[in-house]
């Protein structure tokens, strides 16, 4: 059951986003407010759409390259896009490990209190 949860988990969402929905969450996507199912399909996505990658690349520079210019600081926007996606891949993967532990301590409390029931009603 365990194996089977941890299972459903692993498959994870796939590209199941269209590119219109993709470009209505790039503004989430920059400023990290993306949930993990949304984070993942976004990331999924970019991997496997060009053009929505190119999309993003260009938000990203209007947005981190007008800041950058108002701090008046050297940059290099395209190693910077770079690191934010894979900042995303590794955050999305330490939230999905933390589920794993949650779902895992549930199923523990679960059987501990089936145990402790049985118990009880042994000793009845
Ligand atoms: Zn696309």
């Amino acid at each position: 059951m365990l194996c089977d949860i941890m299972f459903i988990q692993d498959i994870g969402v796939g590209d199941t986003m269209d590119c219109k929905e993709f470009q209505r969450m790039i503004p989430g996507f920059l400023a990290d407010e993306l949930d993990n199912y949304s984070l993942e399909s976004f990331l999924n996505h970019m991997e496997s759409c060009r053009s929505c990658k190119e999309e993003l690349t260009i938000q990203f520079l209007i947005e981190t390259g007008i800041q950058r210019l108002e701090d008046g600081s050297t940059f290099n926007l395209t190693k910077e896009l770079k690191s934010t996606t894979n900042d995303a891949w590794v955050r999305l993967r330490m939230r999905k490990r933390l589920l794993k532990t949650a779902y895992f301590l549930q199923i523990m409390v679960v059987a501990e209190i089936i145990a402790a029931i049985a118990l009880s009603i042994a000793l009845r």
